[in-house]
């Protein structure tokens, strides 16, 4: 029933394999990834006007990928264009835009035309569609619907766009290999076991049944301290990387393919891969901001000078706080909304361990790995996953790129850690105990709530969260997770404290800049450990480790 690893499929797709969605990931994946740039040289392109009466070449049009600056129209310019000549009909997939390199001008939407001749007739790309612009930190890669379009110029229309009209552009060609055999990953196999897997498309919840569970679970916590009853919201937050709509959005994000060519598999398929994946994350997709940067001038010189509410747009993304930073070039603030939106996170892809964790834990979901959103009640949040090779729940750390390091934030960061809760969809528990040598040091830390009062209110919460998660499978689906569930967790709660530390445990935190993280008093538990983490800041946990070939190899007794 189960394939381990990659399966190569020519041509058309093989229906006997039984992982449709496992398939699905991987065309996805491959859909706009791998092509390829036209890399149109500047004398090549024209514009409608540029600022400035600038020549191609010179700084206001100068609007290639690679530029320092950007084509920038000019203000008066009611009509503006931005032409590209491949200098013979090509075969033409779409167009790749970024932002003005220097400061903070892009175009938020435009269209696409297409012709043979400089002199026309020009024909819209996909109908007249309009294609939403790229971000400050983000290009975009507009690729048509309808399909490639043979044709030698390609003008954008820019329809709106912020501060000023000005762009980076390039042309995205057809693959000149477009039959070539899909490569598929199969990441069904390590969720032995998951109904969720092979489910039939999103029921139709019953709200009223829902809000009818969430008053009685409410109510069973409703005598216990105000902390431990606020934990339903993190179950939410987990419950919410359910949809599937919101995993095939991740999933569009994913290179899968680019991901699996490189795979060591020593310590289970899941693991090699969770590796590459952990890595992309932290060095190809996300990033790290303590401060933003200015978005008039593009300087990086900026310091956080307050708070600001939340506009009604910034609500809808969850976001809670907006910090404000100052610029210490041109004065200018610029807002850092702390969203709390998955989906917008996979937009913005930028924060702090809150949105690392909260975009992380959602991309292992949508890629199939049971997930938990692990909330550390001193200030961190992190990914655990579950791995059918080793049959145990494994740590992951996004923001250091740090796998199967359990022990790295009281070794490594030296934190005196107190609780740590996991949130699955189907599942809330205390795995405190993962990530600490000695319980006996750790547990007069726990002061918030009676040791009783926890049990009672984990145990409700993961109660609830079951229930809710089996309600539209059939009995004997349902009764077999219940039981693989409690057979994982028996294993769990009489696993020994872990002995073994490996290479990153020894690190202090790599994320966030130095004197943050030395505010913090996470910058090391001892000179070597804080020595190692200014070592690593750049390059994260995998410099630390190259050294430790075994850290997959070794588990607990
Ligand atoms: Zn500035």
């Amino acid at each position: 029933m189960y394939i381990l690893g990659l399966i190569r499929i020519g041509g058309q797709l093989d229906e006997s394999v039984p992982l449709p969605r496992a398939l699905a990931r991987g065309l996805a994946a491959q859909k706009h990834s791998g092509l390829p740039l036209a890399k149109v040289p500047q004398n090549a392109r024209k514009a409608s006007s540029s600022f400035g009466d600038d020549q191609p070449g010179q700084k206001h049009h100068s609007g290639t990928l690679d530029s320092s600056s950007a084509w920038c129209a000019k203000k008066e310019d009611t009509a503006p264009w931005y032409q590209l000549d491949l200098g013979e009909v090509g075969n033409v997939a779409g167009v790749m835009l970024a932002a003005r390199s220097d400061c903070g001008q892009w175009v938020t939407r435009f269209r696409v035309e297409l012709a043979d001749s400089e002199d026309g007739p020009w024909t819209s790309a996909d109908d007249g569609r309009e294609f939403d612009g790229p971000s400050f930190a983000n290009p975009v890669r507009a690729v048509f619907d309808n399909g490639s379009q043979l044709a030698r110029f390609v003008r954008i229309m820019p329809v709106s766009h912020r501060n000023h009209c000005s762009l980076r552009a390039d042309v995205l060609l057809a693959s000149a290999d477009p039959d070539k055999p899909p490569v598929i990953v199969a990441l069904g196999n390590f969720s032995v076991g998951d109904p969720f897997e092979f489910s039939t498309p999103e029921v139709q919840t019953d709200r009223m049944l829902e809000e009818q569970h969430l008053a009685m679970l409410q109510a069973k916590l409703s005598s216990l301290p105000p902390k431990l009853q606020h934990q339903v919201a993190s179950l939410s937050t987990v419950q919410g990387y359910e949809k599937k709509q919101l995993q095939s959005q991740a999933l569009d994000e994913i290179p899968v393919c680019g991901l699996d060519s490189s795979l060591d598999s020593s310590g289970g398929y899941e693991i090699a891969f969770m590796r590459m994946l952990v890595r992309w994350f932290k060095h190809e997709f996300f990033s790290w901001t303590n401060t933003p940067r200015c978005e008039n001038c593009g300087s990086s010189e900026t310091k956080t000078v307050g708070r600001a509410d939340p506009t009604p747009e910034e609500q809808h993304f969850l976001a809670n706080t907006v910090e404000v930073a100052a610029c210490s070039k041109c004065g200018h603030q610029t807002r850092f909304p702390r969203y709390n939106d998955p989906a917008k996170l996979l937009q913005t892809r930028t924060g702090r361990c809150g949105e690392w964790a909260n975009c992380f834990t959602l991309v292992c979901r949508s890629l199939g790995y049971e997930a938990r959103h692990v909330h550390d009640w001193t200030d961190h949040v992190w990914t655990e996953i579950f791995s059918e090779s080793n049959r145990r729940w494994v740590h992951v750390d996004s923001c250091e790129a740090a796998l199967d390091s359990p022990l790295m934030y009281e070794k490594g960061w030296g934190k005196k850690l107190t609780y740590c809760i996991g949130f699955a969809r189907d599942h809330v528990v205390d795995v405190t105990k993962r990530y600490t040598q000695s319980l006996e040091e750790l547990m007069p830390r726990r002061t918030q709530c009676s040791e009783e009062e926890l049990k009672k209110a984990l145990s409700a919460i993961s109660e609830f969260a079951l229930d809710r998660s089996l309600i539209q499978y059939p009995e004997p689906v349902a009764a077999a997770r219940r039981i693989l569930l409690s057979e994982r967790a028996a294993a769990e709660a009489t696993a020994h404290l872990p002995k073994v530390s490996n290479a990153a445990e020894e690190v202090g935190r790599t994320s966030g800049d130095a004197a943050w993280r030395a505010r913090r008093g996470e910058l090391g538990s001892s000179e070597a450990a804080k020595q190692k983490a200014l070592e690593c800041s750049e390059s994260g946990l995998e410099q630390a480790m190259a050294s430790d070939s075994t850290m997959f190899l070794v588990f607990l007794p």
